[in-house]
């Protein structure tokens, strides 16, 4: 393998190469492909949560988010779409902004045909009730919050799997080369042009003295790592001088309430997207992923860091709705380093629960007392997450993040009475890590010549379907080149 020369590589599996990948096939290109994916086939990724009831953090790599389909072969697989008369895209990133509005939406009702050929099923959550989302919609705006319904393909967990499964057969079928358990330590960059990438095999991926490196050359290299590989990117753009600006990080709670107090909007909706700047910082708070009778999982990065998630199947269900709630943080001076300020969290947060995620009732957090196991027993929200550790979340999220997403639960009762219900349980953190944000031009090309940036990890988009897209739109403008 040492030296081989391919036209393009494509560093990580994740939604956005594989896209990417498929549209190349598509537009019938000779060009020799070469994916590089730090974790396994899809059809080797299994997370032992399912079996074990508790994260054993899996080594070398966690196979939530590591793999081909990369972090969504576990997720819910919705899929966000747009309504006709939409003259924003709210949801996904910033897509929109190099594509215009209209070109995004052929490009997502193309991609969602792609979903749909490799078996997505036909339904679209969230176009039925418009009378009744427009209810939910105007209570929302009376508390100061902003309701966007955005309809949905739900794929579901076990679904989204079987459907990765058939795309990663078709690549392989047509030619693309994808090399599993390697991961890409670094990028060759001579004169500011990408050469090609420096290897290793991934069981060495926490060994920074390993020095069998393999180089391997390619014209174009694309880069679609995900927020797996956001920590990656930024050391890329500092050791290499990539144009990048500081990014944001997400920080959070993943909230499980029953289905009940849930009903409508799961059932007019599925995934409700409410946002609002409530409290004194007035920052953006935002719900994000939600899984009406679904189940909290875990992830888990590097260095053991354990994050909180949710997802949902296509038929087994719980009786309890997650969703995250977030807020954004950006910092500048004197410290820019949103990364860093994240995983301070989420290892102060993980200490406190040994190592695992924490959970914590609402009633506690507002009558300052802890959450203990037995507690947690007789709570009649029964968490899904079994690895969590009762505790108190409030030592280790800062006090700006609590009060925001504090007010932001209170705010929200008022449009869903029960939302603030004191059994409803927080699991922290959740956390969205997005590399420094890397600088790309319209073509999606970074300041290094050849070098391309698509998907979560730099910042271009953040979901399933826009990164997606974004591998779609890069295929097409590689082909012309
Ligand atoms: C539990 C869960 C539920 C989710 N639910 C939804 C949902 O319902 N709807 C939605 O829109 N989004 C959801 N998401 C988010 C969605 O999965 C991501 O937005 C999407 O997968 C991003 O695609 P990507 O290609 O940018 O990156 P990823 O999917 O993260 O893929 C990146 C790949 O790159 C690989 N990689 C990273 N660094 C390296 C390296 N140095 N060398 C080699 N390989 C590397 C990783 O192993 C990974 O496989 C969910 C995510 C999770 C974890």
């Amino acid at each position: 393998m040492e030296n081989t020369k391919y036209d393009l590589i494509i560093i990580g599996a994740g939604p956005s190469g594989i896209f990417m990948a498929y549209e190349l096939i598509k537009l019938n290109s000779k060009k020799k492909i070469l994916m590089i994916e730090q974790g396994k086939k899809v059809e080797d990724r299994f997370c032992p949560i399912e079996k074990t009831g508790k994260c054993i953090k899996c080594k070398p790599l966690c196979h939530i988010t590591n793999g081909f389909s990369g972090a969504g072969a576990f997720s819910d697989g919705k899929l966000s779409l747009y309504n006709e008369e939409d003259t924003e895209i709210h949801v996904g990133g910033n897509l929109h902004e190099y594509l215009g509005i209209e070109n995004t939406k052929k490009l997502i009702d193309y991609t969602d045909s792609i979903y749909l050929e490799f078996g997505a099923d036909p339904k679209i959550e969230g176009l039925e009730y418009k009378e009744e989302i427009k209810k939910i919609k105007d209570k929302a705006k009376e508390v100061d919050l902003t309701l966007y319904d955005v309809p949905v393909r739900h794929l579901g967990t076990e679904k989204a799997h079987e459907l990765y499964g058939r795309l990663e057969q078709f690549l392989i079928d047509n030619g693309v080369e994808i090399m599993f358990n390697t991961v890409v330590e670094d990028l060759i960059v001579q004169n500011n042009v990408i050469k090609g990438v420096r290897t290793k095999p991934a069981k060495y991926v926490e060994d920074a003295e390993y020095t069998d490196l393999v180089d391997i050359y390619a014209e174009t290299v694309v880069i679609g790592v995900g927020r797996k590989g956001a920590k990656w990117l930024s050391d890329m753009c500092a050791r290499h001088n990539i144009n990048s600006r500081a990014g944001i990080v997400d920080i959070g709670v993943r909230y499980e309430l029953p289905d009940k107090f849930m009903a409508d909007v799961n059932k007019y909706m599925y995934e409700a997207k409410f946002i609002g700047r409530v409290g004194p910082y007035k920052d953006k708070v935002r719900t994000f992923c939600q899984n009406p009778s679904g189940f909290v999982s875990t992830e888990v990065y590097d260095k053991n860091i354990t994050l909180a998630n949710g997802h949902s199947y296509k038929d087994r269900k719980s009786t309890n709705t997650n969703l995250a709630l977030l807020c954004s943080h950006r910092f500048n001076y004197p410290f820019n380093e949103p990364i860093k300020y994240g995983r301070n969290v989420a290892e102060n947060s993980n200490q406190l629960g040994n190592g695992n995620i924490l959970v914590q009732r609402l009633g506690d957090i507002f009558n300052g007392k802890r959450t203990w196991e037995k507690e947690l027993q007789t709570n009649s929200v029964v968490p899904t997450q079994k690895s969590a550790v009762a505790g108190d979340i409030t030592y280790a999220l800062g006090y700006r993040t609590m009060t925001n997403i504090l007010e932001f639960i209170k705010a929200l009762d008022k449009v869903i009475p029960g939302f603030a219900h004191p059994d409803n349980l927080l699991y922290s953190p959740e956390i969205k890590f997005y590399s420094n944000q890397v600088i790309i031009d319209n073509n999606f090309e970074t300041s290094i010549k050849n070098l391309y940036s698509i998907g979560d990890g730099g910042g271009l988009t953040r979901g399933l379907m826009m990164a997606s897209c974004s591998g779609v739109h890069l295929a097409r403008i590689y082909n012309e080149k």
